[in-house]
């Protein structure tokens, strides 16, 4: 079975960021679930349609379909995983501890408000997908990535309609995990709002569990 550590929050928490963090630390494997689904809905098949459709609504594609991406996009002789996005429902969670050694589950706590503040300023590079955010980390020209001078973008799904949805999703669905990993004994908390440094400290300090 491979390892796996998961974080969990309401997108805009930071997930993604500490997960790539943590990645680079331990050598496994950061399996960003939105990311692998937006690759997909850039292709012209009609699977890709149907997911960029519901990827653009806000709403959340099926299991199934999640768990063939997932096992698709993990490299056989992978060390671990960091999973970023996934699990999203209940089912997805059962999913995971069945088929993986799970180590730990880091929930980043951060105010619904703040999270979608985050969310309405982030832009993404059009080329290499880097994050900004209009207030936080802004580029240092206008519009453009200080990486590869690809275009910055507003995500489709980070409109202020589609975050509203997303929103909705995750306090449905997502937040009852919190409480089925808490039974498991795997939940650390992490408050969210200091500065990515701090965050990823704290968790490195947690990381005592090989
Ligand atoms: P994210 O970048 O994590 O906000 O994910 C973008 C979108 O991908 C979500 O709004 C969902 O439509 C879809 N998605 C990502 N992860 C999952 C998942 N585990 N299960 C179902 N849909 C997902």
């Amino acid at each position: 079975m491979i390892d796996a550590i998961v974080f969990l929050g309401i997108q805009g928490s930071g997930k993604g960021t500490q997960a790539k963090l943590l990645a680079a630390h331990t050598g496994f494997e950061h399996l960003n679930m939105g990311d692998v689904l937006r690759e997909q809905s850039r292709l012209s098949t009609p699977l890709g349609k149907e997911v960029k459709s519901i990827i653009d609504g806000g709403e959340l594609v099926s299991d199934e379909l999640v768990y063939k991406l997932i096992s698709t996009a993990l490299p056989a002789d992978c060390l671990g995983v960091i999973f970023d996005g996934f699990p999203r429902t209940p089912a997805q969670a059962e999913h995971l501890v069945k088929n993986y050694r799970l180590a730990r589950v880091y929930y980043l706590e951060i105010k619904e408000a703040d999270a979608i503040a985050r969310l309405e300023g982030r832009r993404v590079c059009s080329k290499c997908g880097a994050n900004y955010h209009i207030q936080n980390k802004p580029p240092e020209k206008r519009g453009v990535c200080d990486l590869c001078d690809g275009l910055l973008i507003t995500r489709a799904d980070d409109s202020p309609k589609a975050i509203a949805e997303r929103v909705k999703a995750f306090y449905k669905e997502t937040f009852k995990l919190k409480d089925f990993f808490a039974k498991m004994g795997l939940l650390v908390a992490i408050p969210a709002l200091g500065s990515i440094d701090d965050i990823h400290r704290m968790i490195l300090g947690d990381i005592h569990w090989d």
